[in-house]
């Protein structure tokens, strides 16, 4: 069902936590709620739980306002950092906990939805720990909740296994027709894995879109860092186009001028090898500097580049580049760039 969150919010002891707080997540969505330690994520998760009681504000599930209700009475799944499974049930009877007796088939179709059919006699300590997580989303998904919660569920995998573990649990998810929210800190887990992403700054979503929009189009400089990589350079714009430290920019801030800031993202760049003179004998070579460091991560690589004008960039660039530390080296920008005025 569709969630609506609407101008929550929360303080504690005087502490605004949340404030004028507001999230849609269409059904059968996934959105990822991003944001830094502390923005208040969980905070949020526990007012749609019922968990806690917001100063202000409401909350809907489908067309229900649960916003009084206690936690049972929401229909609100809940998937927690870690499996939570009791140890001495077995897979079948931590995921049938919630529902009335004699629900074996819910039990079967729910471990079917996880990928774990046939696992239901086995004990929580005879399951990996990726296998632990889908068992505890089938337990959220058990008894057809409204809205599914993730709260940072792939916290206790090491980084090989919550790739697959998340490809899983998307999966499941999609297949379950369920609404979920997944709340991170992993903007890499975020962008690749929901349909929408919130960006949560200070106890407010400051911009919700499509992952790729939210990249593209980030609402102020503090998304644009956030979201992805960028680098910032202070930039004077007229007429549509940034001048800073390397060149003369165009941008799509329509009628922004004066003084601002440029952020370009690492894939922009475009480098070229030059002479080991600097100066204007290459003039298609853009600005120059010199390669600082190189990353290599196979399929693609990062160049730092320190620029003559002392200014520092992070390009991405295919892995099977040329350059090496002390390498003298021209850099261009590809597309328009972000501005944002002062
Ligand atoms: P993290 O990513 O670190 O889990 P978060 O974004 O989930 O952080 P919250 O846990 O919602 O953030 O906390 C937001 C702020 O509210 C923090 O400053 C926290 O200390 C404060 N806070 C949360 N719960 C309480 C509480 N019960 N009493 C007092 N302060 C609280």
């Amino acid at each position: 069902m569709r969630l609506t969150v609407t101008e929550v919010a929360k303080s504690f002891g005087g502490v605004p936590v949340l404030q004028g707080c507001s999230l849609v997540v269409e059904e059968g969505e996934l959105a990822a709620v991003l944001g830094p330690s502390g923005c208040g994520k969980t905070t949020l998760l526990r007012i749609v739980t019922g968990f806690e009681q917001a100063d202000a504000g409401s909350v809907r599930i489908g067309d229900r306002e649960v916003t009084g209700l206690p936690p049972e009475k929401r229909g609100v799944g809940i998937v927690p950092q870690e499996a939570a499974l009791f140890p001495h049930l077995t897979v079948a009877r931590n995921v049938g906990f919630g529902l009335p007796r004699g629900s074996r088939d819910r039990v079967a179709e729910c471990l079917e939805l996880v990928g774990l059919a046939g696992f239901g006699e086995r004990m929580p300590h005879e399951l990996s720990g990726g296998q632990q997580q889908r068992v505890a989303l089938a337990r959220a998904l058990a008894p057809r909740p409204g809205v599914v919660l993730l709260d940072e569920p792939f916290n206790a995998l090491d980084r090989s296994l919550r790739v697959t573990v998340r490809d899983d649990v998307r999966a499941a998810l999609k297949r379950a027709g369920a609404t979920a929210v997944l709340v991170t800190h992993d903007q890499e887990e975020a962008l690749s894995m929901a349909d929408t992403v919130a960006v949560m700054r200070e106890g407010r979503i400051v911009q919700e879109g499509m992952p790729a929009s939210v990249y593209a189009t980030p609402h102020d400089l503090g998304v644009a860092t956030f979201i992805g990589e960028a680098v910032v350079l202070e930039a004077y714009s007229t007429d549509g186009v940034a001048s800073c430290t390397l060149g003369d920019l165009p941008h799509r801030a329509n009628g922004a001028t004066g003084p601002g800031h440029v952020a370009l993202r690492p894939e922009q760049f475009e480098l070229s090898e030059v002479s080991g003179l600097s100066g204007p004998s290459e003039p298609d070579a853009g600005v120059h500097g010199e390669v600082e460091r190189v990353e290599f991560f196979g399929h693609d690589a990062a160049i730092t580049v320190r620029l003559d004008s002392g200014n520092t960039i992070r390009a991405r660039t295919r892995g099977d580049v040329p350059y090496r530390p002390g390498h003298r080296i021209g850099v261009t920008v590809r597309g328009p760039v972000l501005f944002y005025p002062e």
